[in-house]
């Protein structure tokens, strides 16, 4: 069965009702954190996040729906300005 789809930056990622596919947030011990004046909005991170769970705001910078985050920081290692960062969730 097709997924819909939504354009991000010329990316093609899971729509947002469809994304994650189940709620992963109780398997997390840190969540990711943007810094917006370090972030050039280049999507790096919502390219490989293994849950689909970022998507790009009105600013064209990212944000995570935390349902389907489990806080594998693979954004974070793969962002190039280092503007995300994972951090302790309270
Ligand atoms: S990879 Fe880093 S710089 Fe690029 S959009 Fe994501 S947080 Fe911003
Ligand atoms: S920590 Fe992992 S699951 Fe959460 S947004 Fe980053 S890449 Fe996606």
């Amino acid at each position: 069965m097709m997924r819909k789809v939504e354009s991000i930056k010329g990316m093609l990622v899971v729509d947002k009702t469809k994304r994650g596919g189940q709620d992963v947030s109780s398997w997390r011990i840190y969540v990711p954190s943007n810094d917006p004046e370090k972030c050039t909005g280049c999507m790096l991170c919502a390219m490989y996040c293994p849950e689909a769970a970022i998507v790009a705001n009105e600013e064209g910078k990212p944000e995570v729906d935390m349902r389907f985050c489990k806080g594998c920081g693979v954004c974070a290692n793969e962002c190039p300005t280092k503007s995300m960062k994972m951090v302790r969730e309270d």
